[in-house]
């Protein structure tokens, strides 16, 4: 009966390796472990058999004979439960130092039990015709070693959660109770053999669960799929060694054939690459192919082979020309760690100007640097919104007709934790990317409606706050509809608020705009133009535009005092401007002279840090009350 069991368990397992050797594999180290346990598995089933024959024919054999083959079948259940242990730290460690140290540890004691395993008598035992087995020292020992390990990799499984794939997980989980149960039984009944044939189940377990190859591959190119790449990653990085990536991005309508040709076509090509040799191929998002090499060379050999195989056409009559988007990693190793290498790959596509010249990524420090400093600062940026971390600054614009400050500019900063103030050159950018400022740009506006609520600085001589509204904002669809929400609750007279728009230079985007600004113009609110004059805004665009007021920028004073010409255009500009009936705020006034310059011009408002810098809402309110009382004040203003 026994036996039977036993042969069962190696034609179970015949038929896993089958499966297991006809799939393509990546050469991971849990692979590399996984085999060793199939391996010992198979062994100790096999010396199991034997065991059971030697035993049966104890009479006849010589003793030393039959002693040997029981205790080594029971020598490779230490083994069996020894690469267990591997198999959860391979996981755990992949092939560090730490894994090392490890190994080294475990094998030894194995070691030692085997050795005593082979020095500590054995009793063979009989009952009956077919039942034999074993027990004695020898088998206590075992025991005794098989427990410790299954201890440890227990252990390991419950306290390193996080490290383990949650599926290997699992099914080591899985492995350990059928262990237990099955060495449990054997124990208190010595007749049934179990052990062994548990060995073969467990192992069908995980292959079942994960080790089966076809896991990492995607379905319909055969390609390895993305877990498969990032555990291959994670492998290289805790090893430390050195690997280049090449990817390849297939334009998406590689013919103006039908879609089934087409279809034929990415097959052909993904056949073709699968095939490479010394390549490993990943199949990315969407018609994006990874490639693996061991080093840069080998990357440079296989993408110049690719050219000329690209080159000569695809398709029935190889008559389709298809140019793929090269992007090439020389050493995947300088970023941080192994969930990095796609984000940055994005990141990089997006961001360097190499990649848009030549293809290719060379992974420089500068941009990996600027990719973490990015992330840092979308951190700081969703801690400011948590917190509560986001001020709103003003900076007083002076009207030169009324002689008094007549508005002011709203314009955001983070005050971090420690009271450092964070100006938003450091974050609107990286908010525009990644769609905070739709968020950031709600909580400005509420805070401008609470202030005004609040503090009515209309009684300060105030008639409207400028607010900065970034393109992102501008294409939201609900954009209107959310700040009249906003200005119904504080009450806000929709006249207190002017936005500020700059030039957008889709089409698409001016849609949506037009449609948010004529919904909020409808309900009382004013636009103004920001950074006229920065190559970001033309006159064409203020003539399609319903904004009220135009602001140069900084830059437009700087040049008119720099240079000849400016002086011209801005004239000009400055005509054009007032012929439309459109006020202009001239920004960036740091100097009596050109205040009195910008006033000779005939602007009519003015703003920079010859006034105020911008400050905080308590410091903007002292600073009308100083300031706006008396008329005529600007020539005596102390700054
Ligand atoms: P901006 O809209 O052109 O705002 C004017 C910037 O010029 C402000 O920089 C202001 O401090 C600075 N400035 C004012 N007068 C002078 C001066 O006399 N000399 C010099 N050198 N600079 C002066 P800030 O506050 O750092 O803001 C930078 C930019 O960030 C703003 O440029 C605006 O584009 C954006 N921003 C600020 N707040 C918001 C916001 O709430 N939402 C959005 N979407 N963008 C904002
Ligand atoms: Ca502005
Ligand atoms: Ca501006």
């Amino acid at each position: 009966m026994n036996i039977k069991m036993q042969c069962c368990g190696l034609i179970l397992l015949a038929v896993i390796l089958f499966f297991y050797n006809r799939q393509k594999k990546i050469n991971l180290n849990t692979e590399k472990a996984f085999m060793r346990i199939f391996i010992v598995i198979t062994f100790g089933l096999t010396l199991d058999i034997l065991s059971v024959v030697a035993l049966n024919f104890m009479e006849v054999l010589p003793e030393l004979l039959v002693d040997l083959i029981c205790k080594s079948y029971i020598s490779t259940l230490v083994l069996v439960a020894l690469n267990g242990v591997l198999y959860v730290l391979t996981d755990i460690y992949n092939q560090s130092e730490q894994y090392k140290k490890r190994l080294y540890i475990y094998s030894s004691m194995a070691g030692i039990g085997i050795l005593l395993i082979y020095i500590l008598p054995i009793e063979k035992n009989m009952e009956g015709m077919n039942y034999t087995y074993t027990s004695g020292p020898s088998v206590l020992t075992t025991y005794i070693f098989c427990m410790t390990f299954f201890a440890i990799m227990t252990y390991l499984t419950l306290t390193q959660k996080s490290k383990m794939n949650p599926k290997r997980r699992e099914a080591v989980l899985a492995w350990i109770v059928l262990w237990l149960v099955s060495a449990a039984t054997q124990f208190f009944n010595n007749k049934i053999l179990l052990v062994g044939y548990a060995g073969a189940i467990s192992i069908m377990i995980i292959y079942l669960k994960l080790e089966n190859p076809e896991t990492n591959l995607d379905r319909k190119s055969g390609l390895f799929n993305q877990t498969a790449l990032l555990q291959y990653m994670k492998q290289q990085f805790g090893k430390g060694e050195e690997f280049a990536l090449l990817v390849m991005n297939l334009p998406a309508s590689l013919s103006h054939s039908s879609p089934e040709e087409e279809e034929e076509i990415r097959m052909e090509i993904f056949q073709y690459i699968a095939a490479l040799q010394d390549t490993i191929a990943f199949k990315g998002a969407e018609d994006e192919i990874i490639l693996v090499f061991q080093n840069q060379e080998q990357a440079l050999q296989v993408e110049a082979l690719l050219d000329d195989r690209f080159d000569s056409g695809w398709g029935r009559s190889q008559d389709i020309i298809i140019y793929p988007e090269w992007m090439l990693i020389p050493n995947a190793l300088d970023v941080n760690q192994a969930e990095d290498v796609l984000p940055y790959l994005r990141y990089a596509k997006q961001n360097s100007m190499d990649f848009a010249e030549s293809g290719r990524i060379l992974l420089d420090k500068d941009m990996t640097n600027r990719m973490y400093e990015e992330r840092l600062v979308e951190q700081l940026l969703a801690d400011a919104i948590k917190n509560d971390w986001i001020e709103v600054y003003y900076q007083p614009i002076y009207s030169i007709q009324e002689k008094r400050f007549v508005s002011a500019e709203a314009l955001v900063r983070i005050i971090d934790g420690e009271g450092n103030v964070i100006t938003p050159d450091v974050f609107i950018d990286i908010a525009e990317k990644n769609g905070m400022i739709l968020k950031l740009g709600e909580v400005v506006f509420k805070k401008v409606c609470q202030f005004i609520s609040q503090n009515h600085p209309e009684d300060l001589g105030i008639h409207y706050i400028e607010i900065n509204l970034s393109v992102v904002q501008c294409c939201y669809e609900h954009l209107a509809d959310s700040f009249i929400e906003i200005m119904e609750w504080y009450h806000i007279d929709p006249a207190m608020i002017n936005l500020e728009i700059t030039e957008s230079g889709s089409v698409g985007t001016t849609k949506t705009l037009l449609e948010n600004m004529n919904k909020l113009i409808e309900y009382g609110v004013k636009f103004s133009l920001d950074d006229f004059g920065t190559g970001h805004s033309n006159l064409n665009y203020i003539v399609d535009m319903p904004v009220d007021i135009v602001k140069f920028d900084r830059s437009m004073t700087t040049s008119y005092f720099d240079n000849g010409k400016a002086k011209y255009v801005m004239d000009a500009a400055m005509h054009m401007i007032h012929g439309m009936e459109l006020q202009i705020v001239s920004e960036g006034i740091e100097t009596k002279e050109q205040l009195d310059t910008m006033e000779a011009l005939g602007i009519s408002y003015i703003q920079g840090y010859y006034f105020s810098r911008p400050v905080a809402s308590d410091a903007f309110l002292s600073f009308l009350e100083d300031n706006n009382e008396v008329s005529g004040l600007a020539e005596d203003l102390i700054i």
